[in-house]
């Protein structure tokens, strides 16, 4: 019972008091959890950071101190995309640092390193080949031979827990926009449509016989539909064994937990599993711009207690379903990590149960990713890889999502500057 797949011994569970906070309205209202748990605790610097050596951990601390300073931020994204577009050579800055902090390498080999690393300490990676957002029929033909490579590589390579990919990297974003607006697609299109669709069953055919899984992003609301329709055939058809397919569920969509239900209802009846990796979502923001500019409901929740309560009970719903479902949590925020380790604890499942899987970016939540996998639950970290080019665009949110809110030190900051403590450093 308490020894995972490699072997290894882990942990009794113990009885474990969670103190949480909750906030309805301006004042938290404070809870104690108590739950028989193997997690040590996300507050664990040491475990989270030690596959850092004192060097590289003095390198992340003054990168995130950098990347704290939002004038820093926004005048470094100005320069860096005139720097792109000019192709003057800013590898030299880039690589060394924010590349590296976030990114593989710029092919799979490159990438090796660092997911040996990662393995030594039960962390997995989910292969995300960093293109986003092309336009050409031969840009997309040479992502579909890039995720072939990536699957290739994923087989038989425990290290790897999937390989994930973005619609928008394989088919022309008019095309899906206007195939979920409804309307009707012109000769042209109707043939675009059908070599998308090829490409996707090219791509979940060799993952299913490669035994790897491939995981598709959800992405704007005003393409999702093309892209829930491409996904749910290839979950029809390559799903009937095991869980070869996942769709993204967004959250922050209020219309996404009867999305997940229905899913789930549809793919019982068709008697295929349903794959999916849970997020809260990213396009806030150019959601909210997009509905008010064009005068239609926003899709995003009310507010941030509505997201993280359908996320709860998206979790919940997942757990419950676990005969026909597996799932990905994929999410930084302590509390959904939390609540998923307690509602396997309550529903009595094995920690690292593999319909189940912890999902968080490289190079950010450390101390979630390995306490979480330390304490033997089945962890991914996302780790694009790629020409620095084309995941220049991945590179910029990370840095902006990691500016300081309201002038306070970033998350990830405060984190590493407690290791530094702990391990007696200079800073
Ligand atoms: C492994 C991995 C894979 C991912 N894949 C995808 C993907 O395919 N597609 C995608 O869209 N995103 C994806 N994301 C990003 C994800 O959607 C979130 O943007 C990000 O993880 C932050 O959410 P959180 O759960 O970590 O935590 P938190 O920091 O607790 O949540 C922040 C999120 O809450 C929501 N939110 C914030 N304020 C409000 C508000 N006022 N009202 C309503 N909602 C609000 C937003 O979604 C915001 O991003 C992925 C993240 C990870 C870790």
């Amino acid at each position: 019972m308490w020894i995972n797949k490699n072997n290894k011994l882990h942990k009794k569970p113990y009885l474990c008091v969670q103190k949480i906070g909750l906030y309805f309205g301006q004042q938290p209202v404070y809870y104690t959890l108590k739950f028989m748990s193997t997690i040590p605790s996300f507050e664990n610097t040491k475990v989270a950071f030690s596959h850092k050596s004192n060097n590289e951990l003095r390198k992340a601390y003054y990168l995130f101190r950098v990347m704290n300073n939002n004038t820093v931020v926004s005048a470094g994204s100005v320069l860096t995309n005139w720097a792109l577009r000019l192709h003057l050579p800013i590898g030299g800055i880039i690589k060394p640092t924010v590349y590296q902090q976030f990114c593989g390498g710029e092919t799979l080999e490159k990438s090796s390193p660092t997911i040996a690393q990662l393995a030594k300490y039960d962390v997995k990676v989910l292969l995300d080949y960093g293109v986003e957002a092309k336009e050409s029929e031969q840009d997309f033909d040479q992502t579909v031979d890039s995720l072939l490579q990536a699957i290739a590589y994923a087989k038989g390579n425990d290290n790897v827990s999937a390989i994930s990919c973005k619609i928008t990297g394989l088919a022309k974003f008019k095309l899906l926009e206007k195939y979920t607006a409804g309307k009707e697609l012109s000769e042209k299109q109707k043939i675009a449509w059908e070599r998308t669709r090829q490409r996707l069953h090219v791509l979940c055919k060799a993952a299913d016989a490669a035994n790897v899984s491939i995981y598709f992003d959800a992405e704007e609301s005003w393409i999702q539909i093309a892209l829930d329709t491409l996904i749910t055939e290839m979950m029809e058809t390559y799903n009937t064994k095991r869980a070869v397919v996942y769709n993204t569920i967004q959250l922050y969509r209020h219309d996404r937990l009867a999305f997940l239900k229905k899913s789930h209802n549809d793919a019982h009846a068709k008697q295929y599993v349903l794959g999916v990796k849970l997020v809260r979502g990213a396009y806030m923001e150019k959601e909210r711009k997009r509905a008010a500019e064009m005068g239609y409901p926003s899709p995003i929740q009310p507010d941030k207690q509505a997201t993280d309560a359908d996320y709860d009970r998206a979790l919940e719903y997942c757990i419950q379903h676990l005969d026909t479902i597996c799932f990905c949590n994929a999410s930084h925020n302590e509390m959904s990590n939390l609540y998923l380790c307690e509602l396997m604890g309550r529903y009595n499942l094995a920690t690292n149960d593999d319909r189940i899987t912890f999902g968080q970016l490289y190079g950010m939540s450390d101390h979630l990713s390995f306490n979480l996998a330390d304490a033997g639950y089945n962890v991914a970290k996302y780790l694009p890889y790629g020409p620095l080019r084309d995941v220049m665009p991945y590179l910029m949110r990370r840095a902006q999502e990691n500016t300081s809110v309201a002038g306070q030190m970033s998350r990830e900051l405060k984190l590493i500057q407690k290791e530094m403590i702990r391990r007696g450093l200079r800073y």
